[in-house]
C-alpha cells in the first residue's frame, strides 16, 4: 500500500506564501499529475512529498504512516528530476546500482560518503548485476550499460534516471518535470513509455509537470494549481468537461476553451451578445459573468447565426482543424473546430457561431460555476 496524503500543507520561502493550505488523497497505484503554471507551488508540493523541503504546517502519510519525521531515503519514495542527476564518470550500469550499494552500506553501518561511494560502485557491481540486468530490461537499455552517460542521448539518459529510481522498488515514484527536455517526438514516445511502465510496475506516481497534454495523456487524476492553492483535483475528462473554477477551464485544452463576458440578469440567465445562457446558480444583478465553450462544442453557420464575426485565421492539424473567429463583443477570437462536413471557411470569410447551448458554462466572479 503506497496510498500518499497530504493534509492542510502551508508552505511559505521568506515571507512568500507558495503552498497555501492544499490537501491531496492519492491512492495506492494511482499516476497523479500535478499540473499549473510556473510558480504554482507544483515542484515544492512534489519536494514535501519526497521530503526534500519541509512543510511549515500540515501533515504528509505515506502507506498510512505519518512521515513527516522521516528523512527522504526512509520514506521509501524515489524522485526522477528533470537534469537527470547522473554520475558523469559511472558507467550506465555503475549508476543504476547506485542506490543499491547505497542500501548495502547503510544497512551494513558505514556511512556512505560520496566521495568513498565510488570504489564501492564498482566493485558492488559484480553482486548486484543481476538486479541491474532486470531493470535494464525493463526499460530497454541493456545495449547501454557499458556506456557513460555523456555518450547517451536525452531520451536515453531519462531511461537511465528512471531505471536507478526502479531499482530500490520504492513504494512511489515521484517526478519533477522528467521529460521536459527532450524534443517534441521523444516526449510523446516516452509519456508513452512512462505510461506502460506505471501499469506494468502497479506503483503509485505522482508527476509534475507544466505541460496540460502531458497531464491529461498520462494520468488517472490531475490536480490543477495555481497560485499556491489546488484548484481542482479529478479525472482527466472531469477537468476538461467540468471545470469548477475557470482559471482550471483556461489552463486545460488545446486549443484553449473560449471566453465572453456576459452580465447576470439577476434572474438566473445572462446575455452576451446574441447568446443568451441560463445559469445553473443564479448570480447577483450586473454581476459580470464568464461564459466559456470549447472549440468543439461550436460550429460554423450562416453569417446571420449566433454570434457574427470575421475569419481571421485558421489552423490545420491534419486530423481537425480550427478556425478563429473575431466576434463582436470578443476579447479575443473564439476559435471553433470545423467539421469535415460542415461549412467550410477561408480567412476573411463573414460567419455565424452556433454554439450548443448545454455545452455552456459560466463562471461567476468569483471564478466559480
Ligand atoms: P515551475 O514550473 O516554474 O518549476 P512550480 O509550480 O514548480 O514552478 P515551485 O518551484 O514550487 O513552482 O515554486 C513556487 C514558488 O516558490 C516560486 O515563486 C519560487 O520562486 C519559490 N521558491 C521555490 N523554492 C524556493 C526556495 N528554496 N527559496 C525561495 N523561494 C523558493
Amino acid at each position: 500500500m503506497a496510498a500518499i496524503e497530504a493534509r492542510d500543507l502551508i508552505k511559505s520561502f521568506r515571507g512568500t506564501s507558495v503552498l497555501k493550505g492544499v490537501s491531496l488523497n492519492i491512492a495506492d497505484g494511482e499516476f497523479v499529475s500535478l499540473v499549473g503554471p510556473s510558480g504554482c507551488g507544483k515542484t515544492t508540493l512534489l519536494r514535501i512529498l519526497a521530503g526534500l523541503e519541509l512543510q511549515d504546517a500540515g501533515e504528509v502519510s505515506i502507506a498510512g504512516r505519518v512521515v513527516d519525521d522521516l528523512e527522504p531515503k526512509a520514506r521509501d519514495v524515489a524522485m526522477v528530476f528533470q537534469s537527470y542527476a547522473l554520475y558523469p564518470h559511472l558507467t550506465v550500469a555503475e549508476n543504476i546500482a547506485v542506490p543499491l550499494v547505497m542500501r548495502r552500506l547503510t544497512t551494513a553501518g558505514r556511512l556512505p560518503v560520496l566521495g568513498g561511494l565510488m570504489p564501492h560502485v564498482r566493485r558492488a557491481r559484480k553482486g548486484i548485476a543481476g538486479e541491474v540486468a532486470t531493470v535494464a530490461r525493463t526499460l530497454e537499455i541493456e545495449h547501454l550499460l557499458d556506456r557513460k552517460p555523456g555518450q547517451l542521448s536525452g531520451g536515453q539518459r531519462q531511461r537511465v534516471a528512471v531505471a536507478r529510481a526502479m531499482v530500490r522498488e520504492p513504494k512511489a515514484f515521484l517526478m519533477d518535470e522528467p521529460l521536459s527536455n527532450l524534443d517534441a517526438k521523444l516526449r510523446t514516445q516516452m509519456r508513452a513509455e512512462i505510461s506502460q511502465l506505471h501499469r506494468r510496475l502497479g506503483a503509485t506516481f505522482v508527476y509534475v509537470t507544466h505541460d496540460q497534454a502531458e497531464a491529461m495523456t498520462m494520468s488517472d487524476r490531475i490536480a490543477v494549481m495555481m497560485g499556491g492553492e489546488l484548484l481542482q483535483f479529478g479525472t482527466p475528462d472531469e477537468i476538461y468537461a467540468e471545470p469548477v473554477d475557470i482559471r482550471v477551464a483556461e489552463f486545460i485544452g488545446s486549443p484553449r476553451i473560449n471566453v465572453l463576458e456576459a452580465r447576470s440578469d439577476g434572474q438566473g440567465a445572462a446575455s452576451a451578445g446574441p447568446i443568451a445562457f441560463s445559469l445553473a446558480n443564479a448570480k447577483p444583478q450586473g454581476e459580470v459573468v464568464r461564459v466559456a465553450f470549447r472549440p468543439e462544442a461550436a460550429e460554423l453557420a450562416a453569417p446571420d447565426t449566433g454570434l457574427a464575426g470575421r475569419v481571421e485565421h485558421t489552423e490545420n492539424f491534419g486530423s481537425d482543424l480550427f478556425v478563429h473567429v473575431r466576434a463582436e463583443g470578443a476579447a479575443a477570437p473564439v476559435i471553433v473546430r470545423s467539421r469535415p462536413q460542415g461549412r467550410r471557411a477561408q480567412i476573411g470569410d463573414h460567419v455565424g457561431i452556433k454554439v450548443a447551448p448545454d455545452r455552456l458554462m459560466a463562471f461567476g466572479g468569483d471564478h466559480k460555476r
